[in-house]
C-alpha cells in the first residue's frame, strides 16, 4: 500500500506527537478522578484547571469558568441549543441555516416535533449568507440564533461576528458552531458578541472524545447532563487526559496561524491543478471567503463515492461530502441548498488539508486524479454503450 496522503482533515485530524506526549502522564500514572479527595485526585484536578485556563486564554475568554468541556462537538452543540431553550421556555422560535452540520439540523428537526418553530435560512449559490437575512428572520418569539462559522463541506465562512452583533442588539442569545473555523482562524472573544461557541478537539489535532462549549459569563443554560462536574454545566467524570491534550493542541494551533497562508497556497495549487488537468471540474463555494484548507469540487460525469474508493486504493484519503453523510448515497444537503442539481451534486469531492500537508503530497494527488477520473468516465461510457 502506498504511503497515506491524508486530505480528509475536516472529518478528523491526526493527533500531534506533542499532544500525545502531554496526555501520556494522565493515562499512565495521574489517572485519578479529579473529584477524588486524595492528593492524586487533587493533582488531576489541578491539571484540569490548568487545561481550562489555557483553553480560555486561547479563545480570549474573560474567565476559565466560561469553558465547559464536553465529549464532542455534537454534545456541545446540543448542550448550547437545548440549554438555552430550556432556560427561556416561553420563547418558541429558532433561527438557523439550511447548511448547518447534521448535529444541529437533526436536533432542530427534533425540536420542531416538540413544537418549536425553526427558520432555516437559505444560502446564496456560492454558499454565503448575508447577515441581514438573519436579522430579517428575528421575531419577538425568537429564543436563539444558531449559525456556523465555517461550513464543513465547502469551507465557506459566514459573517458570524456581524450576525452576533445584530442578534445581541435584539437581546437574543447567539450560538456559533465554530468546529471548522477554530483550527484555521484566530478568534477574539472579548471583541466579539458571541454568547456560546462550540469547537471540537479532533478537528484540531487533539484526540476524539474532547470538545469545548464556551458559555459567556452570566448566560443562563440548563445542563444536558446533570452532575456536579464542570460547575454543574455538564455532569460526567471529566476526561482529564483529553482536556490536557486539547489545551496543548490549542497552544500549537494558536502559535501556527501564520502557517495557514502556506496551507491556502497548497489548497490553491490543488484547485488550479485539478481545474487545468481534468475537464468538467468546477469549484463549490465562494473562493474568496473560505477557510484556507478546504476545496470542494464537482466532477462532471462521475460518482464521488466511487472516486473516493479508487483514490483510497492509491493511498489518498478524501471525502465526498461530510464524513457524517458519507455512509449514504444521498448528495450533500449543503450543495443542494446552494442550488446544485441532485445529479451533479453526486459528483462532489472534498479535499481538506491541514498544517501537516506537504507540497509533494498535493503534487502526487494532482498526478493521480486525472487518470482515476478518466478511468471512471470510460467505465461509465462503456457501460452506457453496452446498455
Ligand atoms: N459541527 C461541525 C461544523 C462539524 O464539522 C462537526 C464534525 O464534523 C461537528 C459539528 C460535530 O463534531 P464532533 O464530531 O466532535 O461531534
Amino acid at each position: 500500500m502506498a504511503k497515506l496522503i491524508y486530505l480528509d482533515n475536516n472529518a478528523t485530524t491526526a493527533v500531534r506527537p506533542q499532544v500525545r506526549a502531554a496526555m501520556e502522564p494522565f493515562l499512565a500514572e495521574a489517572y485519578a478522578n479529579p473529584s477524588s479527595l486524595h492528593r492524586f485526585g487533587a493533582d488531576a484536578g489541578r491539571a484540569l484547571d490548568d487545561a481550562r485556563e489555557r483553553v480560555a486564554e486561547f479563545l480570549g475568554a474573560s474567565s476559565a469558568t466560561e469553558i465547559v468541556f464536553t465529549s464532542c462537538g455534537t454534545e456541545a452543540n446540543v448542550t448550547a441549543i437545548r440549554g438555552i431553550l430550556a432556560a427561556a421556555p416561553a420563547k418558541r422560535h429558532i433561527v438557523s441555516t439550511q447548511v448547518e452540520h447534521p448535529s444541529v439540523l437533526l436536533l432542530l428537526e427534533q425540536l420542531e416535533q416538540e413544537g418549536y418553530r425553526v427558520t432555516y435560512l437559505p444560502v446564496a449559490a456560492d454558499g454565503s449568507l448575508a447577515a441581514e437575512r438573519v436579522m430579517e428572520a428575528l421575531t419577538d418569539d425568537t429564543a436563539l440564533v444558531t449559525v456556523m462559522a465555517a461550513n464543513n463541506e465547502t469551507g465557506v465562512l459566514f459573517p458570524f461576528e456581524e450576525i452576533a452583533r445584530g442578534v445581541r442588539e435584539r437581546g437574543i442569545p447567539f450560538h456559533v458552531d465554530a468546529v471548522q473555523a477554530v483550527p484555521h482562524l484566530p478568534l477574539s472573544l472579548p471583541s466579539s458578541p458571541v454568547d456560546l461557541l462550540t469547537f471540537s478537539g479532533h478537528k484540531l489535532h487533539a484526540p476524539k472524545g474532547i470538545a469545548v462549549l464556551y458559555v459567556r459569563k452570566g448566560l443562563k443554560l440548563r445542563p444536558l447532563l446533570v452532575g456536579h462536574q464542570e460547575r454543574g454545566a455538564r455532569g460526567g467524570t471529566e476526561n482529564v487526559a483529553g482536556a490536557v491534550g486539547l489545551a496543548k493542541a490549542c497552544e500549537l494551533a494558536g502559535a501556527g496561524y501564520d502557517d495557514e497562508e502556506r496551507v491556502a497556497h497548497l489548497r490553491d495549487r490543488l484547485q488550479e491543478g485539478l481545474l487545468a488537468r481534468i475537464p468538467g471540474v468546477s469549484v463549490n463555494g465562494a473562493r474568496d471567503r473560505r477557510v484556507s484548507s478546504v476545496l470542494s469540487v464537482l466532477v462532471d460525469g462521475i460518482e464521488g463515492e466511487t472516486l473516493v474508493l479508487m483514490a483510497s486504493e492509491k493511498g489518498i484519503a478524501i471525502s465526498t461530502g461530510s464524513a457524517c453523510t458519507a455512509g449514504s448515497v444521498e448528495p450533500s444537503h449543503v450543495l443542494l441548498a446552494m442550488g446544485i442539481p441532485y445529479e451533479k451534486a453526486l459528483g462532489a469531492l472534498r479535499f481538506s488539508l491541514s498544517r501537516m500537508t506537504q507540497k509533494e503530497e498535493i503534487d502526487t494527488v494532482l498526478d493521480e486524479m486525472p487518470a482515476l477520473v478518466a478511468t471512471l468516465r470510460n467505465v461509465k461510457s462503456g457501460a452506457r454503450a453496452d446498455a
